[in-house]
């Protein structure tokens, strides 16, 4: 396979036409995936806010003092409310936010960023990004579309890409039944092929001023597999989550 990045893209504002944008610069296949940052997805979409829109409420100026009381420097309230207001479930309020988004990512401050946003104060994420996926894959000849962030993960120090938004693809390559070298059969490996194609367009995107929000993936080999469309875990059947909201509820 392949990877490389659109180059010269612009500066993205909003009502921007990314498939537009990127069919302009390269000259598609209909079995390329395309991978884009959900930075300029949020950016055409208007997604840019400043401060003054989220006035901080009872709960953010509540988790603002709590975060004083344990270290030297919180984030500002008007921050905090942000991610409240993009979020349906606060998992971990100290000494960071991690929370649920309305669509089922979860991540540290609801995904929102504050780099890469040139006059405003933040970024939140698309709100819909498997729809705004769906959206920019209409205006292509390419068939598959990942919305990706660059996203922390427990146990391990570091960041890297992961799939908030997909279409045209499942999310999940299914191993379950097919076999191993010595015939073993495989009982539950479903491969996150989303996040392991997110992971890679990441690497060649960059996190700072590259300019390289849009990366192709080229002669993929799919293979011949099951497919799930489960990617974010279900409540009910999450250990980790279920763990984290006991210890949060912890007095
Ligand atoms: P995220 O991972 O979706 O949060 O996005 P990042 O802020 O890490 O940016 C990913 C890549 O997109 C980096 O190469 C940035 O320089 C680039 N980038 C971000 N915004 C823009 C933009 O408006 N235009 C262009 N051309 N590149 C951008
Ligand atoms: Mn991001
Ligand atoms: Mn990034």
């Amino acid at each position: 396979m392949e990877l490389f990045a659109v180059p010269d893209l612009p500066e993205i504002r909003p009502g921007h036409d990314l498939a537009a944008l990127i069919r302009e610069r390269v000259d598609l296949r209909p079995d390329d995936v395309v991978c884009v940052a959900s930075t300029v997805v949020s950016k055409a979409e208007g997604r840019a806010a400043d401060r003054s829109e989220f006035p901080a409420g009872p709960r953010a100026r509540e988790i603002v003092s709590n975060r004083a009381a344990e270290t030297d420097e919180g984030p500002p309230p008007w921050f905090v409310q942000a991610v409240l207001e993009e979020s349906v479930e606060v998992l971990v309020e100290n000494p960071f936010l991690l929370t649920e988004t309305r669509f089922g990512h979860i991540g540290v401050n609801a995904g929102i960023d504050r780099s890469n946003v040139p006059s405003a104060d933040l970024l939140l994420l698309p709100k819909h990004p498997s729809e705004s996926a769906a959206r920019i894959r209409e205006g292509l000849p390419a068939d598959r579309v990942v919305v990706t962030d660059t996203c922390g993960r427990p146990f391990r120090h570091g960041q890297r890409g992961v799939a908030i938004g997909w279409a045209g693809l499942a999310p999940g390559r299914d191993w379950r039944g097919e076999t191993d070298r010595d015939g073993r059969e495989l009982g539950i490996t479903v491969e996150s092929v989303a996040d392991e194609l997110a992971a890679a367009a990441n690497l060649l995107a960059g996190e700072g001023d590259d300019g390289t929000p849009v990366v192709v993936v080229r002669d993929f080999e799919w293979g011949d597999h099951g497919e799930s469309d489960a990617h974010f875990r279900e409540v009910e059947t999450d250990v980790v989550r279920r763990a984290i909201r006991a210890w949060s509820n912890r007095g």
